[in-house]
């Protein structure tokens, strides 16, 4: 325990203040901060404002720090809060790198950011982590800099919808980037409400088989023969037409029907095998939090068993987010379908935050290089280093390598120029529908 104490208006009647303190920070936890937000109330002559902040990339930092030494940091951060803010703020720790805080006294919205911008400054000298420096570099050598995301919202009667509204923009904040201060407004709230209905209705497209699967050409360098392809899931909503699979699928994530959609598209992938077995194999991208579920895992190896296909002839490309959360959990999951005849592909290589010696800890039999490096082929020599390296690194821990989104005849002679394997992208064949 640092000895941090939470700061707070009142002192609950009668009540055991440690259980309602979080034990790692000293802060009230989320019971006890809402219950103390519905307490205040709004306020009567100026507002109140509510700031709910997380630290960016804190699953990477986690995973880089260590269990015990990422501990060390939530308490330094809470440390730093506290010294920010006046005395008396209340500030609840709402779980792992999430805190809020109350603000009395603001009564406009450039006050507000004026204060998030001062917590930003507070958190931009070095943190001493585990007796070393983390700004700028990390214990594992690996470069981290620390910062935060802001969402702001007014306090209102009701403290979970205040909550609610802190949160939708802390969300918005984070989509945009790192160290993004937003303040929530009432567009943010009709644009949660559209989200809203996409969700219902993607749920039902699965549900109805209305979304449908187009298949990309994968070739093989060596010989020029398509040797597979990828299954890209295409959606078209009765109200907003044509939506990309990079906006639905961050959505089926956060409505929780990712792992929903994604054994639709293996169920897809095997009948497409089933019927045109001259497809060569096919690659079927998975959400991460698919890899967590037992019974996904369960139920795909049981269809893939049942369908007759060879061993190889499925892979599944899953991103290196996936593997930075529940490790353990994620890698265990990985042996059992690489075992039950699913090797896994990493996509989007070169954008995470894993080196390759992180993920020969994984079954990972192959690379996709992400098409950001390739289309930066453009005969300066500088990205088709940068290609080649990632490929030899590959290449030597005995991963295949696919190049995606290869557009144009250069990118093409460059890549099999340095080595690599496969490629993909429009120059080859755009994804169609079967
Ligand atoms: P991804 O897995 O990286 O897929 C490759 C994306 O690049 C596809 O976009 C593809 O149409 C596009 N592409 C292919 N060749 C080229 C090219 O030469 N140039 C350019 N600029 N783009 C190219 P798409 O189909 O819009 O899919 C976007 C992302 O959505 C995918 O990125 C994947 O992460 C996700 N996704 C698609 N289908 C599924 C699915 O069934 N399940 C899951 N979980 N995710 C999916
Ligand atoms: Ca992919
Ligand atoms: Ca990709």
């Amino acid at each position: 325990m640092s000895g941090l104490k939470a700061m707070r208006f009142s002192d609950p009647p009668n009540a055991n203040t440690w259980a309602l303190q979080d034990p790692l920070t000293g802060f009230a936890n989320p019971a006890d901060f809402l219950r103390q937000l519905s307490a205040l109330g709004p306020g009567k002559a100026t507002r109140r404002i509510l700031l709910v902040l997380d630290i960016d990339r804190y699953r990477a930092i986690k995973n880089s720090l260590g269990y015990s030494h990422s501990d060390e940091l939530l308490r330094a951060v809470a440390a730093r809060l506290q010294s920010a803010l006046p005395s008396k703020t209340l500030i609840g720790h709402l779980g792992e790198d999430a805190f809020a805080v109350v603000v009395c006294d603001i009564d406009d919205e450039s006050k507000a950011r004026a204060l998030a911008l001062s917590l930003f400054v507070v958190f931009q000298s070095p943190f001493t982590i585990g007796g070393k420096e983390i700004r700028g570099r990390a214990t594992t050598g690996k470069r981290i800099s620390i910062s935060v995301s802001i969402g702001i919202a007014t306090v209102t009667a009701d403290p979970e919808v205040c909550l609610r509204n802190a949160n939708t923009a802390l969300c918005c904040a984070k989509d945009i980037g790192p160290a993004q201060i937003i303040m929530y407004d009432r567009a943010m709230r009709e644009g949660n409400a559209r989200w809203l209905q996409l969700e219902t209705e993607l749920r039902g497209a699965v549900d109805a088989s209305k979304t449908a699967m187009a298949y990309q050409p994968i070739v093989n360098l060596l010989n020029g023969q398509v040797d597979g392809h990828e299954a890209l899931m295409r959606w078209s909503s009765k109200t907003h037409g044509v939506i990309s699979p990079s906006d639905f699928i961050p959505m089926a994530e956060r409505a929780g029907i990712a792992p929903l959609l994604d054994k639709w598209a293996i169920s897809q992938a095997i009948s497409h095998l089933q019927r045109c077995p001259q497809a060569g194999f096919v690659n079927v991208n998975v959400s991460a939090c698919s890899l967590l579920e037992n019974s996904w895992i369960d139920e795909t190896l049981a269809r893939f068993q049942a369908s007759g296909l060879r061993a190889g002839q499925l892979r599944l490309e899953i991103t290196e987010t996936a593997l930075l959360n529940q490790e353990s959990t994620v890698h265990a999951n990985l042996i059992r379908l690489s075992r039950g005849g699913l090797p896994v592909i990493l996509d989007d290589f070169g954008t995470g935050y894993s080196s390759l010696s992180h993920l020969r800890l994984f079954p990972i039999v192959g690379i996709k290089i992400d098409r950001s490096f390739v289309a930066q082929i453009d005969g300066d020599g500088r990205e088709g280093r940068i290609v080649s390296a990632m490929t030899r690194l590959a290449l030597d821990l005995g991963m295949s390598v696919t190049a995606e989104g290869v557009e144009n005849e250069l990118q093409h002679t460059t890549l099999i120029a340095t080595g690599c394997g496969f490629a993909q992208g429009y120059f080859y064949g755009f994804p169609r529908l079967f």
